[in-house]
């Protein structure tokens, strides 16, 4: 079965494209541009979910739900948001069809059913979400407003990719609201280290936190952070971002509050997000030409169990060891599917289970029954061992740790020999050619030479990241003075 997939050697894209697709994940519809998420791949989506809403809750935050239309004057009311996203809205214009007469059996929109005032299908929710806040907020006694969302937007992208740029995509989207600058500053960091906290923790990749230029900044907010990750074609991700809002929505939505001191103030703002993009995130690092490498953290099967027989006797001598087997991991959390269907040969299933990533196979066969053995296979570096019925449990328990560190020291060692430092322009071109990855680079700080260099490279400054050096330098481009290093990279 795995046999088919394309070799990220031929074609990386390719192979992600197929890869996608024969594990089950998600697959293009029939709605231009948007996906169906398949059950296996909606099921490592609802992992992650659970994680990261464990961990907002644990940071103060709550959840709620706010409407999928914008009327456009209130889309338009923070305009600097508003320009950002206008090249990429669906619009509503009617809420009604009726019977073509020119074409039996066919609808029309109806000309009489148009809307007094367009919707916009959210692109991001702040400006429904600050023209709420306007009736929540009256005192500092009121703040902060910690408020989580999870949903899903539409943003009409020209070229689209399963999970990593999808039209229609599913997503949560932090918003918060603050007395003071200084603690929505702080908001935004501590939402930006939620998120490595979660990527490197659960999904075992690597992330260099920064911020982004103007160019990069999301529209209508003073800052963004961001989480940014390194593939193995050597093209950057943006896994997450949050951003600093400054009093920019406060401001276009009058939301104001009563300080200690009863002064009226504007409030301060922050919105975070993470997406559906992350699920390609987790394809395109730990992945291989067998397959899908699931971290065991995000498995949503952590061990397979496949029973190797002849006779029926045989299976129920198996059948029986494996119930008390599978007991005895499910009491320690460990989700364990025993696949003793009769239809499928083994062969097959260990193909289909290493397509699908499941970290670690156990096979018994009458022989192991004998010896109180078990054979277990790895996914990631599909190695095998024999292991006594006695030490099983522990053993599978420690395996799935060891396998989740291995696969992020794998992904971060990769990550780290793909940072190179260069010091002129033709260094640069030749590493982003050859080489790939995040390209260390001085520059001079301007949006021209940032633009320009997209222009001839392709290459994006991904961010500034927080923990660089203070070293002062010469723009590789323009010669002009630069403050420090920032990271270059073709992304997605
Ligand atoms: P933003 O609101 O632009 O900061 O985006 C929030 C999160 O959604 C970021 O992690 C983006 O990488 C991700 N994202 C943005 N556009 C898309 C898209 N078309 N498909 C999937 N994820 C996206």
């Amino acid at each position: 079965m795995s046999k088919n997939l394309t070799k990220r050697e031929e074609d990386y894209s390719k192979w992600y494209n197929e890869l996608v697709v024969k594990a089950d994940l998600a697959e293009n519809s029939g709605v231009r541009g948007c996906m169906v998420i398949k059950p296996y791949g909606y099921a490592i989506w609802e992992k992650m979910q659970a994680q990261l809403d464990k961990m907002f809750k644990e940071t103060g935050h709550s959840n709620a739900y706010f409407p999928l239309f914008v009327p456009k004057s209130m889309f338009e009311a923070e305009e600097k948001n508003a320009e950002g996203f206008a090249k990429e809205c669906a619009i509503v214009t009617h809420y009604r069809l009726k019977n073509d007469e020119t074409r039996p059996g066919k609808l029309m929109v109806d000309p009489n059913a148009k809307l007094e005032e367009e919707l916009i299908v959210r692109p991001t929710s702040e400006a429904i979400i600050w023209s709420t806040y306007k009736g929540w907020v009256q005192s500092y006694r009121d703040l902060p407003l910690l408020i989580n969302q999870w949903a899903n937007v539409v943003r009409w992208e020209m070229r689209t990719r399963l999970f990593l740029r999808t039209a229609e995509f599913l997503w949560q989207e932090g918003h918060t609201a603050h007395a003071t600058r200084q603690e929505a500053i702080e908001e935004t960091e501590r939402m930006m280290n939620v998120y490595a906290d979660f990527v490197e923790g659960f999904m075992a990749i690597p992330v260099v936190k920064g911020i982004k230029t103007a160019n990069e900044r999301f529209a209508g907010a003073d800052e963004t952070y961001c989480i940014e990750a390194l593939m193995q074609d050597g093209k950057a991700l943006q896994a997450g971002t949050s951003h600093f809002l400054g009093q920019n929505f406060a401001k276009a939505f009058d939301v104001k509050f009563a300080n200690q001191e009863g002064k009226q103030e504007y409030v301060w703002g922050t919105s975070w997000g993470v997406s559906t993009r992350l699920m390609g995130a987790l394809v395109m690092t730990h992945s291989d030409d067998n397959g899908l490498v699931l971290p065991p953290n995000l498995a949503p099967i952590q061990v397979v169990i496949v029973p190797i027989h002849r006779t029926d006797e045989q299976l129920e001598a198996i059948n029986a060891v494996v119930e008390e087997l599978v007991s005895k991991f499910r009491k320690l959390n460990i989700s364990v599917k025993y696949d003793n269907r009769t239809t499928q040969k083994p062969g097959f299933k260990f193909a289909e289970y290493e397509l699908k990533g499941v970290p670690v196979r156990i096979a018994v066969g009458p022989n192991d029954l004998e010896n109180g053995t078990f054979e277990v296979a790895r996914r990631d570096n599909l190695s095998k061992e024999i292991v006594s019925k006695d030490e099983i449990v522990e053993y599978i328990q420690s395996l799935l740790e060891q396998i989740q560190a291995e696969l992020f020291s794998k992904a971060l060692s990769y990550r780290n020999s793909h940072i190179t430092e260069v010091n002129s322009f033709e260094e640069f071109k030749e590493v982003l050619d050859n080489k790939a990855g995040f390209v260390s680079a001085h520059w001079d700080g301007t949006p021209e030479t940032e633009e320009k260099i997209k222009e001839l490279t392709k290459a994006t400054i991904r961010c500034v990241p927080l923990d660089r050096k203070n070293e002062e330098g010469i723009c590789i481009f323009s010669g002009g003075k630069s403050a420090g290093r920032v990271l270059f990279a073709k992304a997605y």
